[in-house]
C-alpha cells in the first residue's frame, strides 16, 4: 500500500487556535493578529503558546475547534476488505476507484498469484502469523506452504473466471462479482483532525486488522508532519487509550 498527503489545509493550528480562542473574546477574530490572538496563552514564543493552548483543549475534550482544518490522503492499493472497514467511518468523505469503469480485463492472472490486483495477507506465508478469531496458532511448514498456494490458485482463478465472463460479452459491473474482497483499490478520502483522531482511535487500536491499522499508522505519520502539536499531544498522551473523541 501507499499513502499520501494529497491536500491539507495551511496553518492548521493557527486555526485550532484562532477557533478556540474566539469562545473566549470579545473582539472579532479576524481583526486580530495571531500574535494579538494569543496575547494571554502562556508561553515564551508563538510554539510554546500554541503547546499550551492545544494541550488544554485536548486535556478537557474541548474537541470542536480540531474539526476546522481537514486532510485529503491518496490510497494506493488497499484491500476492498479494508476499504468496507474504512468506509464505515460517516464523517469522513470518499473517492473510490470504480470496479464498474475500470475493469480488470489486461491483468496476468500469473502475476495475480504472485500478488499484482490482489492483496496478499501476511497470514498466507507467515507460519507464525496469529490473526483474530483464528483456529490454533502458528502452523509448520508444510501447511503453511499449502494454505500459500490455496491462496494464490484461487485468486488466480477468479481473476481468469472474471476475464472470462467479460470475453463473453458481461459488462464489468456484473463480472467483478467473482473478484475477492481482497482486490486492491485506490481510495481518496478527506476528514478534519477530530476525525483522524476518531479513526486512529479505532483503526491503530490493537484490535484493528493488521491493514485497516498500518494504513491509519501510515495517515498518523502524515498528521503529525501536517499538525504537529496536535498529533504530537494525540500520541503521547490519548493514543491507545479507550475512545474518548466522540462517545
Ligand atoms: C475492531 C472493530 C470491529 C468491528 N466489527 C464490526 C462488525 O463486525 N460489524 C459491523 O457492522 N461493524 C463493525 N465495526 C464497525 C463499527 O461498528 C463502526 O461502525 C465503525 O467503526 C464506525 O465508527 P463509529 O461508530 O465511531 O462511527 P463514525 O461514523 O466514525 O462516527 C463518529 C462518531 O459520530 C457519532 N455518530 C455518527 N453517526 C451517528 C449516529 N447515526 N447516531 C449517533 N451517533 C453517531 C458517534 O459518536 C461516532 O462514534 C467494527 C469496528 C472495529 C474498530
Amino acid at each position: 500500500m501507499e499513502v499520501r498527503l494529497l491536500e491539507a489545509t495551511p496553518d492548521p493550528e493557527e486555526l485550532i487556535c484562532r477557533g478556540a480562542r474566539n469562545d473566549y473574546m470579545s473582539e472579532f477574530n479576524p481583526d486580530l493578529s495571531f500574535e494579538e490572538t494569543m496575547a494571554s496563552v502562556d508561553g515564551e514564543t508563538m510554539e510554546e503558546k500554541k503547546r499550551t493552548l492545544i494541550g488544554h483543549l485536548m486535556q478537557h475534550g474541548h474537541f470542536g475547534p480540531f474539526e476546522h482544518p481537514s486532510a485529503t490522503f491518496a490510497i494506493k492499493g488497499v484491500s476492498r476488505a479494508c476499504m468496507a472497514q474504512i468506509t464505515r467511518h460517516r464523517h469522513v468523505s470518499f473517492d473510490v476507484q470504480s470496479m464498474r469503469y475500470v475493469s480488470f480485463d489486461d491483468v496476468d492472472p500469473e502475476r495475480v498469484a504472485e500478488g499484482e490486483m490482489v492483496v496478499t495477507p501476511p497470514s498466507a506465508s507467515d507460519p507464525n502469523w496469529v490473526g483474530r478469531n483464528q483456529k490454533g496458532g502458528a502452523v509448520d511448514e508444510e501447511t503453511i506452504a499449502k494454505r500459500e498456494e490455496v491462496f494464490r490458485q484461487s485468486v488466480k482463478r477468479s481473476v481468469e473466471d472474471y476475464q472470462e465472463l467479460l470475453d463473453l460479452g458481461m459488462p464489468p459491473e456484473d463480472a467483478r462479482f467473482v473478484l475477492p474482497i481482497g482486490s486492491k483499490v485506490n481510495i481518496v478520502m478527506s476528514m478534519n483532525a477530530r476525525m483522524l483522531m476518531h479513526v486512529a482511535d479505532m483503526r491503530a487500536a490493537a484490535d484493528a486488522q493488521w491493514e485497516i491499522r498500518e494504513m491509519t499508522e501510515e495517515i498518523l505519520d502524515l498528521a503529525a508532519e501536517w499538525c504537529p502539536v496536535t498529533f504530537d499531544y494525540y500520541e503521547e498522551k490519548m493514543r491507545n487509550r479507550k475512545n474518548r473523541l466522540a462517545p
